[in-house]
């Protein structure tokens, strides 16, 4: 710890937000960076309290809390005070392939469990991460390293979001030579076509990615396995094969009138939405002058807002089942447990300063998509839900409130209502096997399936979750590839 004082001296200072009103008129990213020397003050705040819950990634209270990839934050902190952003860089590089991605994107688990948060402010790690590789960029520290001595042996890596990216970087460092399919255009899964680029501007993802070619990993893209080509002659190619295929099968909203035009999945249209931008085209599924209503108020449902927004849609609704959230944490929701609160994300607050007023909706659903003669939607019939207690199972269960029914106008139905697991085709194709959870199920160790020489990592052996998440499963999972890999020998 350089400065015992920090945490006493200065208040947080987190990176600051371009204003609503400002940032919706384009889509570069609404995050500017603190100076330098801010960002040393808000390093000297960490006071490496030898208890740090910030780097735990443990379950507390049912949900993860501290950093999953457990980055050596007192460590990184302490170099940023002091003004070494090498060593920073390097002690951050230690633990995380992509601090770019997650010093964007990262909910920052870290803070939630920091212990500054017991009676105050969480020292700003993600900006902090985030500054350190993006100097580390800047001053041209972080360079293509290329591995010395290859192995000889193959590895086929099915999907290129971060889990893809982390397993075929950490496999290619072992010296094994990697190629990376991806059925898009473009590789970077839902860092490249999901989350919108307000967020995750898509030239720090084609930054990465040149890199990591640079390094060696072939990306080839435009190629779905298991369609464009068969699964057998992966393998049969391949010294081992890791299907790191997220989990892109969206809940359905299943009430009458669902065929109507108009009516789209929430990454369907934010890749609709980033295409057109990378394209400088018009989106073929835009929002402009619509009513739009979004079904699900999480963060997708969120990002759909955003871009709506952007796009110059005539109105905003999202549609919660549940209940609001408290604004602060509960007694029985204790510090380092993740604070279960109702957050204004950046969509919202961008809605409550174009429309005045919140866009969520809560403990309301769907009940009937109404459609023109055209059968282009033309409005939503909406009911709102109260917990009760099922009669047999006696668990709590959302039924609706009788008379509650109201018609909202809508030309464009977003339906963001989570996933339900991994594209069937894949699984099918290389004989995995699914679970209930529609997750690919390991067959001994924690990444390898049934099939010999097929493992699986991120979103697709985990379910629907978190970038952090999913460089983490990328990073374990090349672990134990390559002790498969060198038992062969
Ligand atoms: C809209 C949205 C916003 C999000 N925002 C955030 C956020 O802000 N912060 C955060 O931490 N998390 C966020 N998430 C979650 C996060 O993006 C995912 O948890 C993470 O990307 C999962 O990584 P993955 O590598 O497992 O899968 P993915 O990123 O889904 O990548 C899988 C890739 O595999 C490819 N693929 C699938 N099948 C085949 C095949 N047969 N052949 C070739 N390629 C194939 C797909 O095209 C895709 O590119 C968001 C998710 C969504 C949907
Ligand atoms: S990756 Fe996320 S949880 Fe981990 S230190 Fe960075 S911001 Fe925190």
């Amino acid at each position: 710890m350089g400065k015992p004082t920090g945490f006493m001296e200065y208040d947080r200072v987190a990176d600051t937000c371009r204003p609503p009103k400002e940032r919706i008129a384009d889509y570069a990213e609404f995050h500017a960076p603190q100076s330098k020397a801010e960002r040393q003050k808000q390093a000297a705040r960490c006071m490496n309290c030898g208890v740090p819950f910030c780097q735990s990634g443990e379950v507390f209270g049912g949900m993860v809390s501290g950093c999953p990839l457990h980055n050596l934050i007192p460590e990184f902190n302490d170099e940023v005070f002091g003004g070494h952003w090498h060593e920073a860089l390097v002690r951050l590089q230690k633990t995380n392939n992509f601090p770019e991605f997650t010093g964007r994107v990262c909910p920052a688990l870290c803070e939630a469990a920091c212990t500054c948060r017991m009676n105050g402010d969480a020292v700003t790690v993600r900006d902090n991460e985030l500054a350190i590789i993006e100097e580390g960029f800047a001053k041209g520290w972080v360079q293509a390293r290329v591995p010395a001595v290859r192995s000889g042996k193959r590895v086929a890596v099915v999907g290129s979001g971060p889990a893809g990216l982390a397993a075929a970087d950490q496999l290619n460092q072992r010296g094994h030579s990697v190629t990376v399919f991806e059925r898009e255009d473009r590789p970077g899964g839902l860092l490249m076509y999901g989350i919108p680029n307000m967020k995750l501007d898509k030239t720090i993802v084609a930054r990465r990615i040149s890199l990591m070619e640079a390094e060696g990993v072939v990306f080839r893209t435009g190629v779905d396995v298991g369609r464009d080509i068969p699964a057998n002659e992966i393998m049969a190619d391949y010294d081992a094969v890791v299907l790191a295929c997220g989990s892109k099968t969206p809940r359905d909203l299943r009430v009458p009138g669902r065929e109507a035009e108009g009516v789209a999945f929430a990454v369907d249209y934010l890749t609709c939405a980033t295409k057109a931008l990378l394209a400088n085209d018009v989106p073929a599924l835009s929002a402009k002058g619509k009513n739009v209503v979004i079904v699900g108020g999480g963060d997708t449902g969120n990002d759909c807002l955003a871009t709506a927004i952007r796009q110059g849609c005539q109105s905003a609704v999202q549609l919660e089942m549940t209940a609001k959230l408290p604004d602060t944490p509960t007694e029985q929701n204790p510090w380092p447990q993740w604070p279960r609160v109702c957050k204004t994300d950046y969509g919202q607050e961008e809605a409550i300063a174009v429309f005045g007023c919140d866009p969520r909706k809560y403990q309301t659903t769907v009940k009937e998509i109404m459609a023109d003669e055209q059968g282009r939607i033309c409005g939503v019939r909406t009911v709102r839900l109260q917990t009760e207690a099922d009669k047999k199972t006696h668990r709590p269960r959302m039924v609706e409130i009788p008379g509650s029914e109201e018609t909202l106008p809508c030309e464009l139905l977003l339906i963001a209502a989570g996933f339900v697991g991994c594209e069937a085709y894949v699984a099918e194709a290389f004989g995995a096997t699914m679970g209930e959870r529609g997750t690919l199920c390991p067959a001994g160790g924690q990444f390898r399936l049934a099939p010999a020489r097929l493992f699986a990592a991120g979103d697709a052996r985990r379910g629907q979750s978190l970038v952090v998440w999913a460089i983490a499963e990328g990073r374990a999972c090349a672990a134990e590839v390559d002790r498969f890999l060198l038992s062969e020998y």
